[in-house]
């Protein structure tokens, strides 16, 4: 019988996000910097069997869902050995990864057959310029084809493409969007910007809502709400002639956090708790010493214990964490 893992505040979690690699293909303007950036030493990484070593004892203490991501997840050589591995354990649900897409055309087959059924595309902007401007990458090309590649893999599941919303950027994708998810079986969902970037200048007024980008894409065509399912971060509408779904992810203007589930294993193996967490959990060192299964099993219950109530974006005081989204994975 599996255990049940909880948190102080009564939540249950089961639900684990694995980053990979710090590293990234894309300098996303809201993210990285475009210059110099300290990567994570190569040592510091956790290789594979020591991922796949933190999961089992995750999945034991009652997780369910992982999802694989980064950085860029895809950078990391041969992911498709890791996701074969994780698909294995014994408890796992669901197994789904997130990435920037550049380089599924490559791997879309192998990560399908390695067991991973669920994806999240992350495609900022369908224009190329506007592509490039954000992401300091000319390649919207390179993602689309990958989309096509994945969603021609016999055996794939949910395909959801997501795209950051920022003020001055975003509005003007908002009619293309609406033609490609009533075109394509794919989730569109737009994602409030948050302050996790490496510029550290995020204001309030850089985020489009989702509350807004509803009524633009409402004007375009009527779009009617579906039950929120427990523990979803996206608020997901249908299209009222039935045509496509899109979906709403507003962290920073009606947070979830009530009913989150969610934890995170960082590349250089920190158990972090929540995306805005201060205090994070190494899991390396005492793997790397050796620790006993029940002791490791101990440190991530006491470390999910403290997990926090909830984010503080937008509250007075509010510090944005010390690591940066690319080296904590979205
Ligand atoms: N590289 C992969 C990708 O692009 O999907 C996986 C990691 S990336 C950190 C995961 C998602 O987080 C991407 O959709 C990215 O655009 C998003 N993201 C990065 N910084 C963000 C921020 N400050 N606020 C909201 N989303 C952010």
């Amino acid at each position: 019988m599996s255990e049940v893992l909880v948190d102080g505040h009564g939540r249950r979690i089961t639900d684990l996000r694995v980053s990979v690699t710090d590293l990234c293909n894309l300098r996303c303007r809201y993210c990285l910097t475009p210059g110099d950036i300290e990567w994570l030493p190569r040592g510091q990484i956790l290789r594979f069997e020591e991922i796949e070593t933190v999961v089992r004892a995750l999945v034991r203490l009652g997780v369910r869902d992982v999802r694989l991501t980064g950085g860029e997840p895809l950078v990391r050589k041969d992911l498709p050995a890791l996701a074969r591995m994780i698909a294995r354990i014994d408890g796992i649900e669901d197994l789904s990864l997130t990435t920037n897409g550049l380089l599924l055309e490559r791997d879309a087959e192998a990560l399908v057959a390695a067991g991973i059924r669920r994806f999240n595309v992350s495609l900022d902007a369908l224009s190329p310029a506007r592509f490039a401007e954000v992401t300091r990458r000319d390649a919207v090309g390179r993602v689309l084809r990958g989309l096509d590649a994945l969603s021609r893999q016999p055996g794939v599941g949910e395909i959801k493409v997501n795209a950051v919303a920022t003020r001055g950027v975003t509005e003007h994708e908002i009619p293309a969007f609406v033609r490609f998810a009533r075109s394509n079986p794919f989730q569109v969902r737009f994602i409030e910007q948050m302050p996790l970037g490496a510029h550290r200048d995020w204001t309030a007024a850089d985020v489009l809502t989702g509350g807004e980008i509803v009524a633009m894409i409402h004007a375009i065509h009527p779009v009617e709400e579906v039950p929120r399912e427990a523990h979803a971060t996206a608020r997901v509408y249908r299209f009222a002639d039935g045509l496509g779904e899109v979906g709403f992810v507003n962290p920073v203007s009606q947070p979830f956090c009530d009913d989150c589930n969610r934890i995170r294993l960082t590349a250089d193996g920190a158990l972090r708790t929540c995306l805005f967490s201060h205090d994070e959990t190494d899991l390396r060192g005492p793997l790397r010493d050796g620790a006993a299964p029940d002791d490791l099993a101990r440190i991530i219950r006491d470390a999910v214990w403290r997990k926090e109530l909830k984010h503080r974006v937008g509250d007075e005081g509010f510090r944005q964490p010390e690591r940066t989204m690319s080296r904590i994975g979205g």
